[in-house]
């Protein structure tokens, strides 16, 4: 569980923080800046490359008449717009700052130390920080081919095991796996356990055979569905993510969410963006244009493009001395271009490169030859 050796808090001589805390490595967000490049193209967060919704823009600038006040307490006003627009009943959402605060939440609501959560090999950082805040144990499952395998989550799962994390599709890896294999994995789960399917990209994926999550919801007691503006609606600046789930575990998380945490500005800018269907399939029909061109070319280079079915994609370095991602990450840089370096994820040998506007993946790639040439 933890490495600390147990000690007498009370007797150090300096304010001691709880055992495994400081075992929690610090999340190191993608890069944002090249010394020396004033305006680099930042294709290392896999933000929103049109920038956001006009009408969310416009709404945001009428919060500035409300910056003295306090939010209503519970997100109402994106609550009624949400429900609305995708047909769910308003008392099982739950609002965060940002998804990440709603993994926090729940790790918080269900954790106690010796407790465990099970989640992918490559699966997204924000789940292991909360569960680790809380004592808990965070086990990773192997992903072959860079995809969540049922089976080998479900080896980890014990009775000390309170919730399993997807990212469908996945970060930093894209990839997704359809709604009968998550629903296998459900099956297999005890009723106890708690299966968070995360969408961050969700509204990327085009294909019939997969499922975000919101009717296994409706049908179980213990199946939560994630979402974000952060990625197709361009918000993240504002912090915006929330939760579908059942009512009475939406009632107990609550309690323990802090009132006014999501804020005015954010949540005008979040339901004037809900509205904007135009500034969404743009987003979306950018993506679908620009990703399979992006892998094709890629691969002709002779790099592995993992495929994706997110905003982004996961491209895989061979480890030849001058050809290496680390290498590719510092030229790219050069050039002006920040990708993602995913080591801190057990990929050394990988990039992760949002998709960017026609101009942005011909750039990319015309650097990228030049590397693999040089
Ligand atoms: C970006 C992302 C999120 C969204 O995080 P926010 O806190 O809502 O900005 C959640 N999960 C995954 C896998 C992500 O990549």
């Amino acid at each position: 569980m933890t490495d600390t050796p147990v000690l007498d808090r009370g007797a150090a001589q300096r304010p001691t923080p709880k055992p495994g805390i400081l075992d929690i490595a610090p999340y190191v967000p993608g890069k944002a800046k090249v010394d020396g490049v004033e305006h680099p193209l930042k294709l290392s967060a896999n933000e929103n490359i049109l920038g956001s919704s006009p009408l969310a823009r416009e709404a945001f600038a009428t919060a500035i008449d409300q910056l003295h006040m306090y939010p209503e307490g519970r997100s109402n006003m994106l609550r009624a717009a949400i429900g609305e627009k995708y047909g769910l009943e308003p008392e099982r959402l739950l609002f965060g700052c940002g998804s990440d605060e709603i993994f926090q939440l729940i790790n918080q609501t269900f954790l106690e130390p010796g407790d465990n959560i099970v989640q992918g090999q490559y699966g997204f950082g924000a789940y292991a920080i909360g569960a680790r805040a809380c004592q808990a144990e965070v086990r990773f499952a192997p992903e072959k081919d860079y995809r969540i395998d049922v089976d080998e989550l479900l080896k980890l799962v014990d009775g000390r095991t309170r919730a399993v994390f997807v990212a469908n599709p996945g970060n930093p890896t894209g990839t997704w796996v359809g709604g009968a294999e998550i629903r296998r994995l459900h099956a297999a789960l005890p009723p106890s356990v708690i299966l968070v399917l995360d969408g961050a990209y969700a509204e990327f994926v085009d294909d019939p055979g997969f499922e975000d999550g919101a009717a296994m919801v409706r049908e179980f007691d213990n199946v939560v569905m994630t979402r974000t503006f952060s990625k197709l609606h361009g918000l993240a600046a504002l912090r915006v993510g929330w939760a579908y789930m059942p009512e009475e575990m939406a009632a107990a998380v609550d309690r323990i969410r802090l009132p006014f945490n999501v804020n005015i500005p954010a949540q005008l800018a979040a339901v004037a963006a809900l509205g904007d269907d135009n500034f969404q399939a743009r987003s979306l029909a950018l993506v679908a244009q620009w990703r399979p061109w992006l892998a094709q070319q890629l691969g002709g280079l002779g790099l592995e493009a993992i495929p994706s079915a997110a905003n982004f994609i996961l491209v895989g370095f061979p480890k030849t001395p001058g050809r290496t991602a680390k290498e590719a990450e510092a030229f790219l840089a050069s050039r002006g271009i920040i990708v993602r370096g995913v080591t801190g994820y057990g990929l050394p040998d990988h990039l992760r490169m949002t998709i960017g506007l026609e101009e942005h993946n011909r750039a990319l790639v015309e650097a990228l030859a030049d590397f693999m040439k040089a």
